[in-house]
């Protein structure tokens, strides 16, 4: 059998990280270059041919539209070429949610593309990147994976990228999804998808954005007032995601000033500071009269991206914001 091709752009991260000692806390995230982690997996022994491109060697926290578009025009690229069979991005834990849906909404579903991480780095006691990367490479190899959309692999599981968030800041097992579960469990050896491709042959849901306009996430706390919203709007938010309390709540003058917003072309988002569940319409806050939306099974980082996606896209009015929402 001839070995899958797959390109790999490399962003940094602690997958890419080192430090000066493995069993301290501090190190670098991105300090390796992508050429020299391919090297270490060489030693791996994987069946399968990987093509090291680097896009970056940054923290993720420093990510940003100049490393989407990098990474959208690589896999664009890889789509395009028959000699590519799947894409895999080494990225940082903390902002993989936000890459991973920004291309989720923005690729076609024809080849697998797979964000893989870390936890800790490269050459700390313990390190699980060079098994998450091994994990990866099963997935990308795999006939079955295509059709499925943008996919994190993390603690030997293969996760819909539209549906994970990290949820711890150190353990291992960092990552959960919400509303859907993972796809597949996956190690070196073994891959079990729990159901057929589900995205097969789908185009991509919008274009991908010449720029992305300032989405704000305001988070909500007892006894605030509306004076943040202000500032938001002082500063050219073009839309605001709420990060409410409980089903996307807050003081009734904050969500007086968030209506203000709406009304004067502002999309406002009610999400939840709340770590997991759905924000439905017109449950406490009356979304209807105020002119809301509710960013149903999505958290404030992805309300934000999806926000960002449909402002550049023109997309601004409350109910097809909503609409754009509700497909989850
Ligand atoms: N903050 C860094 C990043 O997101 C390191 C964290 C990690 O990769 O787990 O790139």
């Amino acid at each position: 059998m001839i070995p899958p091709r797959i390109l790999v752009l490399g962003t940094g991260g602690t997958i890419a990280g080192a430090g000066s000692s493995a069993t301290g806390a501090a190190y670098r995230p991105g300090g390796l270059a992508l050429e020299t982690l391919i090297a270490h997996l060489d030693a791996l022994g994987l069946a399968a041919q990987l093509v090291p491109q680097d896009v970056a060697r940054i923290g993720s926290q420093d990510i940003g539209m100049a490393e989407w578009r990098a990474l959208h025009a690589a896999c664009m690229g890889a789509l395009a070429d028959p000699a590519v069979d799947a894409v895999i991005i080494t990225h940082g834990t903390d902002t993989a949610e936000e890459t991973g849906f920004l291309l989720d909404l923005t690729l076609p579903t024809a080849k697998p593309v797979i964000l893989v991480g870390a936890m800790r780095p490269a050459d700390a006691v313990g390190t699980d990147g060079m098994r998450n990367f091994a994990n990866a490479v099963k997935v990308a190899s795999d006939a079955a994976a295509a059709g499925r959309g943008v996919m994190l692999v993390m603690g030997d599981a293969v996760l819909p990228a539209r549906d994970a968030r990290k949820a711890a800041t150190s353990a291992i097992d960092a990552f959960r999804t919400f509303p859907r579960g993972p796809l597949a469990r996956v190690t070196p050896s073994s891959l079990d998808w729990f159901g057929p491709p589900h995205r097969l042959g789908e185009p991509a849901r919008y274009p991908f954005p010449a720029e992305l306009p300032r989405v704000a996430i305001l988070t909500a706390g007892a006894g605030m007032d509306a004076k943040p919203v202000e500032a938001l709007l002082g500063i050219g938010a073009r839309g605001i995601v709420l990060a409410g309390m409980g089903q996307g709540n807050a003081p009734a003058s904050v969500l007086e000033a968030l209506s203000r917003a709406a009304a004067s072309g502002v999309p406002v988002v009610r999400a939840s500071r709340v770590d997991e569940g759905l924000v439905d319409r017109n449950v406490e806050v009356d979304d209807d009269a105020l002119g809301l939306v509710a960013a149903r099974a999505l958290g404030p980082a992805k309300a934000r991206m999806l926000l960002m996606v449909l402002v550049a896209s023109g997309i601004t009015d409350a109910d097809e914001v909503q609409a754009a929402f509700d497909r989850g």
